[in-house]
């Protein structure tokens, strides 16, 4: 069109900094032919305003002045907008309204993908935002940290949450979210409750509990632990009596044995981790395992001493220690030397046979028995992935158990000398048979689930299934050739607690470490991590991790990390054995099967780092 232009608009000043409650004044000229028509747009607008007109020569100024302005107004976009027959014409400036930082909602956890506080929060200048736990500083890392969500259009409200990935009943709490910028700070308290502790059933203070709740909800759990309390006197009591009934009866069986087991040598002093795990006491006190009726008792495998009374047969067998002869030292165990030897007259179609005897050095009368309780245990369990147990030599010192003799020592230097690092590992001296295929180690974990499915079917649980605890035989076979609890060369597998107790903790789930709880369900775990062992050639689980860095993990529900060589349908299995809730893990039978299938169709599988 002649004579016509588009109208020209500018907002002065162009940028403005204020503080909430304070005013505002723009001023918006506007230029064109013909004269445009002009307005402010503030029917968004929070703050109190008022307009003022003014015409100038050629120009039109439309004057805003903003009153009292509101923080809702931070980061308005306000637009002065113009128009003629030309068309339309605007310009627009961004409010910068700083204010105090205030929390509008924080919320209690939710489950999302992980655990979700979620949260809203607003001020300008930007605030930081800080968390404490329980009224202490929550440092955010991997696994604990806050996350914005960008592009929320809500002015300059921001949205996240606080994340916690996998918690447990460790993170249940009070969870403050403290907010601050230089104008003011804010704060706000939101629940987390993530898993119900089982410390109510327990040991009361072992573990901390939650401070967020309320007087009345601290009360009724107290009362509801009494309770607890009281019942688990009451089968104490109840198991006692029955122990001792139990214990008479065994010693009527004619060739009851004087031997007995040291179960740990050197002394420690306790630390704080160890506080809290004091009351898982392995060997020293016996633990608490399940039957199948679901009720507590306080006898160790109880089932080991119905097989004992069942079948009296199952007496332990006497050796003469005549019919020995010594050959040279395989190892050195927790409770004396492990010698090669022959002996005569054990088995009537041979007439001397290599043998593994465990000797027992400086037995006083609490370490024969528990020699004694493990010899009675080892005769009754006869299966083919159970290392052999012949009997004990009692005739003399030192006293002495004698196994089958396994050609190839413990599973764990097995796997470690027939590994990538095969060659760098000075205390391998065996020959190498090469490094251990797929088939191979699917062969393996199929032998010691067989094992387990046998203990499993007797209700008997291990607590201390690892690799370092079975032996390798010729044509790889594998049996489970270790119920004692502790080893001095595997030392650092153990987590030393109160002294005395020696904590296989790297292959415990959560519930062993902090409930001192051993069941089936317990010993599928530790399968799962003899799966991860085995798959690695023999690492140590959480190898680059302290004790108690381990326990902080598998209590937070991490998992070992999926092996090179190991294909998917192992890692399934594995991952199926640490589930969290006992309930949910695999049941030995299913990984037995699967691992049967596996063995006959071995799977293909990626290197997965390539
Ligand atoms: P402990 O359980 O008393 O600590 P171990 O069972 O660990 O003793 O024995 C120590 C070492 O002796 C093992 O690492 C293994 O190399 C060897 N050993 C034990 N039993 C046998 C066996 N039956 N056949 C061959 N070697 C064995």
């Amino acid at each position: 069109m002649d004579n016509c232009s588009l109208p020209e608009v500018t907002i002065l000043p162009s940028a403005t900094k204020v503080k909430e409650g304070g005013s505002l004044m723009f001023e918006c000229h506007v230029s064109g032919t013909p004269p445009p028509v002009a307005s402010w747009r503030t029917e968004r607008l929070h703050s109190r305003h008022v307009f003022e007109r003014r015409v100038m020569v050629s120009t039109l100024v439309l004057v805003l002045q903003l009153l009292e302005v509101s923080s809702k107004d931070n980061l308005h976009n306000l637009t002065c907008e113009a128009e003629n027959q030309a068309g339309p014409g605007e310009d627009m400036v961004q409010l910068d309204i700083e204010f105090p930082v205030r929390i509008l909602f924080l919320r209690k956890a939710e489950r999302q993908h992980h655990w979700c506080f979620p949260f809203a929060v607003d001020g300008n200048p930007e605030p930081t935002i800080q968390w404490l736990y329980n009224g202490k500083e929550l440092t955010e890392n991997r696994y604990t940290y806050t996350q914005l969500f960008p592009d929320t259009d809500d002015g300059s409200v921001k949205h996240g949450c606080l994340f916690l990935n996998k918690p447990t009943h460790l993170n249940n709490g009070v969870y403050t979210m403290v907010v601050r910028n230089v104008l003011g700070h804010d704060q706000a308290n939101a629940t987390g409750l993530f898993m119900n502790s089982p410390a109510d059933n327990f040991d009361d203070g072992a573990i901390p509990v939650p401070t967020n709740t309320s007087n009345k909800h601290v009360t009724e759990s107290k009362e509801s632990r009494l309770f607890v309390i009281s019942v688990a006197v009451g089968l104490a009591v109840f198991a006692c009596a029955f122990l001792l009934v139990m214990l008479v009866v065994i010693n009527r069986c004619g060739q009851h044995s004087k031997f007995g087991i040291h179960r740990s040598s050197v002394l420690g002093t306790e630390d704080d981790l160890a506080l809290s795990l004091r009351f898982m006491n392995f060997g020293t006190n016996p633990p608490c395992t399940e039957d199948d009726s679901g009720l507590s008792s306080f006898v160790e495998n109880p089932q080991y001493f119905c097989g004992i009374i069942k079948d009296k047969d199952m007496c332990v067998q006497n050796i003469k220690r005549q019919d020995i002869v010594l050959k040279w030292e395989l190892g050195e165990g927790a409770f004396g030397k492990v010698y090669l030897a022959e002996c005569a007259n054990l088995s009537p179609d041979s007439d001397k046979m290599l043998v593994a005897i465990k000797t027992l050095k400086d037995a006083n009368e609490s370490t024969r028995q528990d020699f004694q309780r493990e010899a009675e245990l080892l005769t009754v369990l006869q299966h083919q992935h159970i290392v052999r147990f012949y009997g004990v030599c009692t005739d003399g010192e030192p006293l002495a158990m004698v196994f089958e003799y396994m050609r190839h020592g413990d599973l764990n230097r097995f796997l470690r000398a027939h590994g990538p690092d095969a060659r760098i590992l000075e205390e391998v001296k065996m020959p190498p048979l090469g490094q251990l295929t797929v088939p191979q180690m699917l062969h393996i974990a199929g032998q010691i689930a067989s094992g387990m499915v046998y203990l499993a079917s007797l209700h008997f649980v291990h607590r201390d299934l690892a690799t370092r605890n079975c032996l390798v035989g010729e044509g790889l076979v594998v049996k489970i050739g270790d119920f004692g609890m502790s080893r001095d060369i595997y030392s650092t597998d153990y987590y030393r607690v109160g002294g005395r107790t020696m904590l296989p903790i790297r292959w415990m789930p959560p519930e062993s470490i902090m409930y001192r709880k051993f069941t089936t369900e317990s010993d599928i775990w530790s399968f799962g991590v003899v799966l991860w062992e085995i798959f690695t050639y023999g690492k140590q689980p959480w190898y680059q991790l302290s004790n108690s860095e381990a326990i902080e993990c598998i209590t937070q529900g991490r998992e070992l990390e999926r092996p090179r060589t190991c294909p998917k349908e192992v890692h399934l299995l594995m991952q199926g054995c640490w589930q969290r809730e006992p309930q949910q893990r695999l049941v030995i039978k299913d990984i037995h099967s699967r691992l049967l299938a596996l063995v006959k169709n071995p799977p293909l599988y990626l290197d997965i780092l390539g």
